[in-house]
């Protein structure tokens, strides 16, 4: 193991040289042409090489070209800079290489208290087994909504599992018009049919309209259709908008059937006491899905579900006839038995690591910077005639257009769409950019990394103007 402890160490050096230089490069640049063709076109090596090696080539063709989350001005999508305890617990966790499937080792165990872990911190109810970690927030959905289809179909005297869709009538879902994409994934994965997950209209902050989700639950009950599901957002992702949860919940109540809460980006946002109200309801969820590996930091992948009921989710995956169930862990049973994977990784170390770096404390200060950065953002942009601010800052995602006065509103759309890519390429920060309801082209800044300070902020308004006046001018405006 000498050549694992040199390689290792060099690695290590290497690394922490990456992590600290972050900071003092471009965010993100175009790779060069000769290092991406470099990387497509290595040819399957014949022999082996040693340990030493393959930390330089690491080094030399891979490190220099990050994505550029990781860098304080990365505002791109909702993609973190790594917790450094977090790289650490995932580097032992490769060594130690358990299935954390089942069984009585470390990774099982700490698997059950992260998970609580993370139920305590989103304040959410957890019962013991009513929860598992997962590759992201779209496997998180694709296991709620299983369990919530297993159930409503029980409730109709149907086992789903072994009937199929074929055996039930048609089950009807609604979710908000800014729901995340991986909602209807999983709606057409499960058999639903994406046209039965109705799209509930939005308020213009792009709230789920309580009202209007009455109004559709009742008209498709007179069609004799079966309402079973409701999927409200703790954070959208184009605006950070967190919809008014104890409403929704309330009609889900009325009407017996399963709120899932998309809290993938944002429900970790109720550390912040300025944003907390906004998540009244939360804990009234059947299932939340979350992902540590957004704004806690925690090296992807790591998503998370909760569930109110571990034995309905049991119920919805376990392939382990009763009489062959392990009881080991507290009548647990196995992770696997929980959701889809069979063999699964060790991703509790790096988020045991992360959380215990920081604390609950830590994790609530950096949220709340966060949000508070977020806001002070949102203050920049309304300060500058030449921006417009499209949605109020609710959590960390601030959603804003480059509009100076005059300029036809065709041209401002096409310079808007233009606009992420061209302030990517400049190297100085990254933006990326959406679509807003009723079609407006904007900008879309999502700020998760603790290290963003208030010059990085001016930065991206600078680049921001600076790009979109060139555009403009290119664009002959
Ligand atoms: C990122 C995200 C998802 C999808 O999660 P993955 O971890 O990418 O699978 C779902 N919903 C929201 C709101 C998100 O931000």
């Amino acid at each position: 193991m000498d050549d694992f402890r040199t390689a290792g160490r060099a690695a290590v050096d290497l690394l922490a040289d990456y992590l600290d230089g972050l900071g003092d490069r471009p965010v993100w640049q175009p790779m060069d042409p000769a290092a991406r063709e470099r990387l497509l076109a290595l040819p399957l090596p014949g022999a082996g090489r040693g340990l030493a090696e393959l930390v330089a080539d690491m080094g030399a063709d891979v490190l220099p070209h990050p994505m550029g989350n990781g860098h304080p001005r990365f505002f791109g999508w909702v993609n973190a800079a790594p917790a450094p305890a977090g790289v650490l617990g995932a580097l032992a966790a490769a060594a130690m290489n358990p299935s954390s499937a089942g069984g009585d080792h470390a990774d099982v165990h700490l698997e059950r208290t992260v998970v609580r872990w993370i139920a305590e911190l989103a304040g959410f109810p957890h019962p013991p087994g009513a929860g598992l970690l997962t590759s992201g927030a779209s496997m998180a959905t694709i296991v709620a909504l299983g369990a919530a289809r297993h159930r409503a179909a029980l409730r109709l005297g149907v086992d789903v599992r072994e009937e199929g869709l074929s055996a039930l009538p048609p089950l009807v879902g609604y979710a908000g018009a800014e729901s995340h994409s991986c909602v209807r994934k999983a709606a057409e994965l499960l058999g639903l049919g994406s046209r039965r997950l109705r799209t509930v209209p939005s308020d213009p902050a792009g709230h789920l309209d309580p009202a209007a989700l009455r109004e559709m639950i009742a008209a498709d009950r007179a069609a004799g259709l079966v309402p079973f599901l409701v999927v409200a957002s703790a954070g959208t992702v184009n605006t950070g908008a967190v919809d008014d949860l104890d409403a929704v919940a309330d009609v889900c109540a009325e009407e017996q059937l399963w709120l899932h809460i998309d809290g993938a980006y944002g429900a970790f946002g109720v550390l912040d006491p300025v944003a907390a109200p906004r998540y009244a309801g939360l804990d009234r969820a059947d299932s939340l899905a979350l992902d540590p590996h957004k704004w806690l930091g925690v090296p992807v992948d790591c998503g998370c579900v909760l569930v109110r009921d571990p034995d309905g989710l049991r119920a919805a995956f376990s392939l382990v006839p009763s009489y062959l169930r392990d009881e080991n862990a507290g009548g647990l049973g196995w992770f696997s038995e929980y959701g889809i994977e069979q063999t699964r990784p060790f991703r509790s170390l790096k988020v045991w690591a992360t959380i215990a770096a920081s604390g609950r404390e830590g994790i609530a200060r950096d949220v709340a910077h966060c949000t508070a950065m977020a806001r002070r953002l949102g203050e920049l942009v309304d300060a500058e005639p030449d921006l417009e601010l499209l949605a109020p800052v609710e959590t960390s995602i601030a959603a804003f257009r480059y509009a100076p006065a005059g300029a036809p509103a065709e041209l401002l759309d096409r310079v808007n769409q233009g606009l992420p890519v061209a302030v990517q390429e400049r190297g100085r920060t990254f933006v990326t950019g959406t679509v807003l309801a009723g079609g407006r082209e904007a900008v879309r800044a999502c700020l998760i990394n603790p290290a963003v300070t208030e010059p990085d902020l001016r930065v991206l308004v600078a680049e921001v103007r600076a790009a979109g006046a060139e555009l403009l001018a290119a664009l002959g405006g």
